[in-house]
């Protein structure tokens, strides 16, 4: 099947990129590119190194996972039963990290666009996917 993208076949390619790999944060790089936008990865060099760097657009996606990134209020961020300390600091640690990276980034004039993993399962991946795609338009 030719690999051609255009506004109409946009929940197909959805449908279809979460079949091939459900990974979030694939989720949300294949549906980038299928919309042409270039984008690097993991920039080292940026407080966070976050996950997708769009430079023309000045601006940052993370992809967070629930349980590293405590997310508050979500059924995926459960602090294990055991060694449950340990777990809360190590959390809580992540917690401050992406704090101070947000910080860092607005400060050099970067937007910042957080995608909780959660958002991006399959019942609510494609209004998420939608709603990414409009801050660009
Ligand atoms: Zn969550």
């Amino acid at each position: 099947m030719a690999d051609v993208h255009d506004k109409k076949t946009r929940s197909y390619n959805m449908s279809r990129i979460r079949g091939k790999d459900t990974k979030p944060e694939m989720l949300v790089r294949r549906l980038l590119h299928a919309h042409g936008f270039r984008y690097s990865l993991h920039n080292k060099k940026l407080p966070g190194k976050p996950d997708i760097v769009l430079s023309k657009y000045k601006t940052v996606i993370f992809v967070h996972g629930c349980f590293w990134h405590g997310h508050k209020n979500c059924k995926y961020y459960v602090v294990p039963k055991t060694r449950t300390r340990w777990w809360q600091k190590k959390i809580n640690s992540n917690k401050i990290n992406d704090q101070q990276a947000v910080k860092a980034l607005r400060k050099d004039g970067w937007k910042i666009i957080t995608i909780w993993e959660c958002r991006l399962k399959p019942a609510k991946a494609d209004a998420t996917l939608n709603s990414l795609l409009k801050k660009f338009s």
